[in-house]
């Protein structure tokens, strides 16, 4: 693509001038409307089933069959799935798959289709390594049931070389678990670098593809195995419904699609439904995130009361070279880290409650990527083991599609009411 031609259009220009061109936006718009017999609609009609019935008993039988290699569109329970569900699982499967052959499984969150892919592919004994930066429930499911089932979790620094990386395989490492960027601290990993030195060992990649999905970042492209899709988050885009999905490559398929049957996971229409109409909007929402995070993330790094901002598509980003090279652009979660006073003094907790608490348009909240601005101190002491964070006090913000100005006068009002409180 834009590699032959010898020239990455994100390296020439910020993303913000960078013309609208997406592959993806016809396909947003296009896929999954096959409306069926009956009158025709812009959209699928939302299907609500336990029962599935059949006309013969041999159809049942011919369907169950199918349904338990897993075939899209064969179904003979409402857990398997309904014409609803299978378009989304499509339009997944290729939209994040892109010229890779994939396949999509549904979860009823984001946290599920992780917990539902670690426990697809390892068993009793196995061994996994994790980034130091992945997302808090990730870690805790390592820590408890994947522990209990004597599986063995290492965590490693996400700004590890993959030749560093290779040092801590053992002869039991079944998959590499990465997520870039890490929640809270925004390190970028060089995915393709690891997912090489994995094939070599014939270790299996997985990615929690989270931020960048599904425009601006292709991990398939970079090589992994497969991608964790929190859709609760920029797929549904309206912070109204909980889902999740794995990608998976064509091999992969099987071990998931039976640990998702055996655990019973399933996902209702309706949800599946809202999904899908997120997915219409997506590209000019992802795009407006980009723009105006950019824009605050510029004002924040100006701030006296700022040490760094934590966004991978500022050229001060510690990884932005490597932002540079492998994403397509970047969206609206970004962190900050807050300075020491004149004293020497950090931001108090009254002082960081007060930067928070009252905003006219950032909410407190956890979750991201709906339409929303939100604001949240990152108390991430807990949450590394190899790479401890030793910075000021860092505050997450995702940027939503409020005019950036009415963003940035909100956070100027939280700036003087920190600097008031004591
Ligand atoms: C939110 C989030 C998830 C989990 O998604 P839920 O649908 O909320 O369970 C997973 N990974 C990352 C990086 C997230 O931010």
């Amino acid at each position: 693509m834009s590699k032959d031609k010898g020239e990455n259009p994100v390296n020439k220009q910020p993303p913000t001038s960078d013309p609208v061109k997406s592959p993806e936006a016809t396909s947003f718009v296009e896929m999954g409307r096959e409306s069926g017999p009956g009158i025709r609609t812009p959209n699928l009609p939302v299907y609500r089933t336990s029962t599935v019935l059949f006309k013969t008993l041999e159809e049942a039988k011919v369907c169950t069959e199918s349904a338990n290699r897993g075939e899209l569109g064969a179904t003979h329970y409402g857990t398997i799935g309904t014409p609803t569900t299978f378009a989304l699982r499509d339009a997944l499967a290729r939209i994040e798959g892109g010229s890779h052959p994939c396949r999509a499984a549904l979860m009823p969150s984001g946290l599920m289709a992780i917990t539902t892919l670690l426990l697809a592919y390892l068993k009793s004994g196995d061994h996994l390594l994790v980034t130091d930066s992945v997302y808090g429930p990730t870690r805790v499911f390592c820590k408890g049931i994947l522990a209990k089932i004597g599986i063995h979790t290492t965590y490693y620094d996400p700004t590890i070389t993959p030749e560093r990386l290779e040092t801590l395989i053992q002869p039991n490492t079944r998959i590499i678990f990465l997520e870039s960027p890490g929640s809270y601290t925004f390190e970028i990993q060089d995915v393709p670098g690891i997912c090489r030195m994995a094939q070599r060992h014939g270790i299996m990649t997985a990615i929690d593809n989270a931020w960048g999905s599904p425009l601006f970042a292709k991990p398939f492209d970079w090589g992994v195995d497969a991608s964790v899709l929190p859709l609760t988050k920029y797929w549904s885009g309206h912070a109204d419904v909980l889902m999740g999905a794995v990608i998976v490559r064509e091999e992969h398929w099987l071990p998931l699609w039976r640990t998702v049957r055996e655990l019973g996971v399933s996902v209702g229409g309706d949800d599946a439904a809202l999904i899908l109409r997120g997915m219409r909007t997506i590209d000019v929402r992802m795009r407006r995130h980009e723009q105006n995070a950019l824009e605050v993330a510029r004002w924040l790094e100006q701030r006296s009361e700022v040490n760094t901002v934590l966004y991978p598509a500022l050229s001060s980003h510690p990884q932005h070279s490597l932002w540079k090279r492998d994403f397509k652009g970047s969206s609206g979660l970004l962190s900050f880290e807050l300075k020491a006073n004149v004293q020497g003094h950090k931001p108090t907790p009254r002082q960081i409650a007060a930067l928070c608490e009252g905003r006219r348009y950032f909410g407190i909240g956890y979750s991201w990527g709906g339409y929303e601005s939100l604001i949240l101190p990152a108390w991430i002491d807990a949450l590394r083991s190899v790479k401890p964070w030793e910075g000021g006090p860092l505050i997450r913000l995702h940027i939503g599609l409020e005019d950036p100005a009415d963003l940035i006068l909100d956070l100027q009002d939280g700036f003087y009411a920190m600097a008031k409180a004591i």
